[in-house]
Order: structure tokens, then C-alpha cells, then sequence
């Protein structure tokens, strides 16, 4: 496991052998307190440790004080270009800031961002996505030249003796995503917030973000992450959850569940995707299995808290490893639903 600084996001820690930290981002508008606030109640309901809101102009900036009193995560600001903004919005309360210092240009102005940043101690992360590489770096590999503007950014806070930093670099790649991340991680200590870049839609993310995900968390490198979903970012912290559940990172739920073949007996599918949703925010780890038939239902039906496998004419029924009994297929899954609240309360 690498070594990294510890930075502190309101009261969450990134970094220094803390867990994984779950982020995601909202989509509505900004300026939009209430249905940001609702968004962003969802995502914590859901298991989002931080949660990171555009800031495209100054009103955005000056709604983050009415947005932070009514939630109780701590919130990014997400913002580009204009210097002005990022100081509204630390002046209004915003727990970090995501800001490259070099679209901003004039020195003097990130001076003036770093002061109050330090003075009110609000983290900064800055980092390079392949979207928005620098001309200058186009011409050395793909994964160095996403490590060399991260770290021109890094430099430039440094600079101003400001060390309070999160590093990205995110590519739309996965390969990319993974060998950026071991590049900036071999030259400096900063945390690192890892995920894949407009990653797609569900299928594509899922499979990008695991594939990166995965490995750089086998590599202890990641301090904090997002699973970046086009659409419902509720779909996110879900994935997150999951990925860091079955790494056995995180205590939570899971549904063991058969492809299904000519000798199941039931809808396999949508029972699993009933309990799954029933389950989705649990922290308790619980393990419900749901088999098309006796094949190898038994074993798993055994090894899960609970669990059914199809039979002749209905489904068995295990509980901790026992039979508890066979029954016609609708009490079956009816009682499956019992046992499974019985184990969430
Ligand atoms: S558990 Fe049974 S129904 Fe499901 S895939 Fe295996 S053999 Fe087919």
C-alpha cells in the first residue's frame, strides 16, 4: 500500500490508510438548490461519502451556503477558468475545491485562491483528464503526458507553499487511467482521487471502471474514487459500493444469482434484481442466493444468509445453511423476502 498524505475533506479523511472514500457528482443545476439538495440527499442515502457540484458561474458559487445547510456530506466545488468563483465559493462554505491552477492563468489570482484555501483550510484537487491535455505534452505517451499535467498543476500550488492537494488523472481508457495513476504515484505522495473519465453508460463504465478500478486498488493507489455513469448518479455510489463490497473492502450486500438454463423453474432474474433492490443500500454484509434449480442451488442456497434453489412443482428454501422447506413457488419467494428483512433489520 502507498504511503499517501492525509487531506482532510470537512470531516472526511482522504488518504493516509484511511477506506476508500466514495464520490460522486450531481447533474441538475446548481443554481437549483432544492432539487440539488434532493439529489444530493439521494447519493448519501445511497453511501456517498462527498459529493462534488458544478460551479460554471458566480450564482452557483453563492448557492453553495444554502446548499451546504441542508445536507450533511461534505461538498466540492467543481470549477474552471474563472478564479472568482472558487473564492465565492469558499467565502460560502465549500469543504474543497476541483480546480486546475493553469486555466486560470494569472498567478496572481491562484495566489489569491490559495490564500483563503489555506486560511480556511479547503483542500484543492487538481489533475488532467485526456478531454483537455496540454498542447505541449501531446508529443510524449499517452499516460506521461496525463502524469506531467497533473503535476504541473501540483507545482504550481507548491509554489505558493500550498501542499494541502488531491491529485486525478482520468482518462476515458482504462489502461490509460491505470498506467497515468502508477506514473504520478511513483513521484509524489499526494492522495489520489481515481476513477475513469466519461466512462459511458452503465455496461461500458461498469466494465472501464472495474478494470481500472480494480487494479489500482490491488496496487493500493486509490484514496478515493468515482465511478462516472452517464445519467442517475445514484447509479454510481451503487456500483462503488459494490465494487469495494466484492474486494472485500467493505462490509455489504450480495445477491449469488444462476445465468438460468432449460432446467429453471422461475424467474431468476427478476427475483434477484427485487432483492438486490430491496438490499442495495445495506451495510450489513448479507449473502442471498437465488438458483434456477437443485443442480447447484444446494450448495450455494447453503452457503448464502438465505437463499431458494427451483425444484419440481416449487422452490427450497435455506436459512443459515439449513433447509427450512419446500414450497409452492409464490410462498416460496414470498418467504425468501421474509427472511431477507428479517437479516436487513
Ligand atoms: S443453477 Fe440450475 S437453472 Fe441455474 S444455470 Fe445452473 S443448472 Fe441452470
Amino acid at each position: 500500500m502507498r504511503a499517501s498524505k492525509m487531506v482532510k475533506v470537512g470531516d472526511i479523511s482522504i488518504g493516509g490508510g484511511n477506506p476508500i472514500v466514495i464520490q460522486s457528482m450531481t447533474n441538475t443545476d446548481t443554481r437549483d438548490v432544492e432539487k440539488t439538495v434532493e439529489q444530493i440527499n439521494n447519493l448519501v442515502r445511497t453511501g456517498c461519502e462527498i459529493v462534488r457540484v458544478s460551479l460554471p458561474d458566480l450564482e452557483c458559487a453563492k448557492k453553495v451556503k444554502e446548499i451546504k445547510e441542508r445536507i450533511s456530506v461534505p461538498l466540492v466545488g467543481d470549477i474552471h477558468f474563472d478564479y472568482r468563483i472558487a473564492i465565492e465559493s469558499i467565502k460560502n462554505g465549500i469543504d474543497k475545491i476541483r480546480i486546475n491552477p493553469g486555466n486560470i492563468r494569472d498567478p496572481s489570482k491562484v495566489l489569491e485562491i490559495v490564500k483563503i484555501a489555506k486560511e480556511r483550510s479547503v483542500p484543492i484537487r487538481v489533475g488532467a483528464n485526456t478531454g483537455s491535455l496540454p498542447k505541449d505534452l501531446e508529443h510524449l505517451p499517452r499516460e506521461q503526458a496525463l502524469g506531467e499535467a497533473a503535476l504541473r498543476e501540483v507545482k504550481l500550488l507548491e509554489k505558493h507553499g500550498f501542499n494541502d492537494i488531491v491529485i486525478s488523472v482520468k482518462s476515458s481508457d482504462a489502461i490509460e487511467t491505470i498506467q497515468a495513476n502508477r506514473y504520478v504515484a511513483k513521484q509524489v505522495d499526494y492522495p489520489l482521487h481515481v476513477g475513469v473519465t466519461e466512462a459511458g453508460t452503465i455496461y461500458n463504465s461498469l466494465i472501464k471502471s472495474s478494470i481500472a478500478l480494480s487494479t489500482l486498488i490491488m496496487d493500493g493507489l486509490v484514496d478515493t474514487l468515482r465511478i462516472s455513469i452517464s445519467g442517475n448518479p445514484v447509479n454510481e455510489v451503487i456500483s462503488a459500493r459494490k465494487l469495494l463490497t466484492f474486494l472485500h473492502l467493505r462490509e455489504g450486500p450480495d445477491v449469488v444469482a444462476c445465468p438460468t438454463c432449460a432446467r429453471s423453474v422461475f424467474d431468476v432474474e427478476k427475483v434477484a434484481l427485487a432483492i438486490e433492490e430491496k438490499i442495495a443500500k445495506i451495510d450489513k454484509k448479507i449473502t442471498v442466493s437465488v438458483l434456477g434449480c437443485i443442480v447447484n442451488g444446494i450448495g450455494e442456497g447453503k452457503e448464502a444468509d438465505v437463499g431458494i434453489a427451483g425444484t419440481k412443482g416449487g422452490v427450497v428454501l435455506f436459512y443459515k445453511g439449513q433447509i427450512v422447506g419446500t414450497y409452492p413457488y409464490e410462498e416460496g419467494i414470498n418467504k425468501l423476502e421474509e427472511y431477507v428483512k428479517e437479516l436487513t433489520k
